[in-house]
């Protein structure tokens, strides 16, 4: 499709009703790296009709779609994005808890979720109460920390598939994993999670939850943009090689620069925007970093960070900068 092609397809998409749209909306604005050039059209569905609509008709033009939450575990191109950024939201925040059940819909704010579980007495959600994204981006990560995974605590996913149609997809054919689901690159868009949580005591888990924001307070650059963790830490290579957070440190790397982007001096599997760093930035410090720790221990570290391309595909950061 030609780009006066697709432009004049999103401004006849724009008319009709399928949410909020935005033109040509800085992505910068919309991640936690404040990194990323324009999307052509970002739209906020209020509703799931709209999103199903949307899907229909950017599956019928073949126009790209990309779904985000909070832009917490992205780094989006310079270039942006040639077709649809579509965002869940303010608009997709009830909760709804009955007995040990939690319903979710995901543009749920995490820590949101997590607290509300701690007033409900519900326990098994104190892993999830730092993690800044939404409940969509966390469950199609199967995110969590303390080596824990939402997915652990997931009955039932709903989403609206490429084709406009909506899906209920149980826990097993999630098919989670350690970081990942078969969530990924399915291109569906998660509207509600269905949780369940065992019954524990609310003061013990609020303790438990207190207990990690300090630690991230403690160990985290929080000051500075960044997107959490950008390297995958396997358990088996926890059990050989230890975390990426030691290894990268053990190599001398704190503190290497590229441009704007910078290997964090508090810790190691951090990259910070110290002010301009463009997604260019951060994927040569992540090619040097892969390449000091190839070199070193013979080991090739994974993104647990996704690379937004230009034309809308999402891929783990390295793919985009793969070693030679
Ligand atoms: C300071 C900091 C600390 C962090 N700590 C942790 C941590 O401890 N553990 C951890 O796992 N992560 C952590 N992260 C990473 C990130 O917060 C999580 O991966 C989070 O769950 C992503 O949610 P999001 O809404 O920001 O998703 P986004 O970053 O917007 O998207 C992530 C992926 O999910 C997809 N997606 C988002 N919403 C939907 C939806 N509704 N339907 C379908 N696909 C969707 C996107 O397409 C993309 O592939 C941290 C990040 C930061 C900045």
């Amino acid at each position: 499709m030609t780009n006066a092609a697709r432009r004049s397809l999103l401004a006849e998409l724009s008319r009709l009703d399928v949410g909020l749209c935005t033109f040509a909306a800085p992505l910068r604005d919309y991640c936690t790296w404040r990194i990323g050039g324009p999307a052509d059209l970002l739209v906020e569905p209020q509703n799931i009709a709209q999103i199903q609509r949307l899907r229909r008709i950017a599956h019928q033009h073949d126009l790209p779609c990309v779904v985000i939450g909070q832009g917490s575990n992205l780094l989006f191109s310079d270039a942006g994005v040639r077709g649809i950024v579509l965002r869940l939201g303010q608009h997709f925040a009830r909760l709804h808890i009955a007995g040990e059940r939690i319903n979710a819909e995901a543009g749920v704010w995490v820590p949101g979720l997590a607290r509300q579980a701690q007033q409900a007495g519900l326990a098994g959600l104190e892993h999830i109460v730092g993690i800044p994204g939404t409940v969509g981006g966390l469950v199609l990560m199967n995110g969590g920390s303390h080596r824990q995974c939402i997915g652990d605590l997931v009955e039932r996913v709903t989403l609206v598939d490429p084709e406009g149609e909506i899906q209920e997809l149980s826990a097993t054919a999630c098919n989670f994993s350690y970081r990942h689901s078969a969530l990924q690159g399915s291109g569906g868009v998660v509207v509600t999670v269905e949780l369940t949580c065992p019954r524990g005591d609310q003061a013990e888990i609020r303790r438990a939850m207190l207990a990690d924001l300090r630690e991230r307070r403690r160990k985290f650059p929080l000051r500075l943009p960044n997107c959490g963790s950008v390297f995958l830490s396997s358990a088996a290579m926890h059990a050989s090689v230890g975390p990426p957070g030691r290894i990268i440190e053990e190599q001398g790397l704190k503190g290497l620069r590229v441009g704007g982007a910078e290997v964090s001096l508090r810790h190691a599997n951090f990259i910070v925007n110290r002010g301009g760093a463009s997604a260019d930035d951060v994927l040569t410090l992540i090619t040097a970093i892969r390449a000091e720790v190839r070199k070193t221990i013979g080991f090739e570290l994974d993104c647990e960070v996704r690379y937004v391309t230009p034309e809308g595909k999402i891929v783990p950061a390295h793919h985009a900068c793969p070693l030679p």
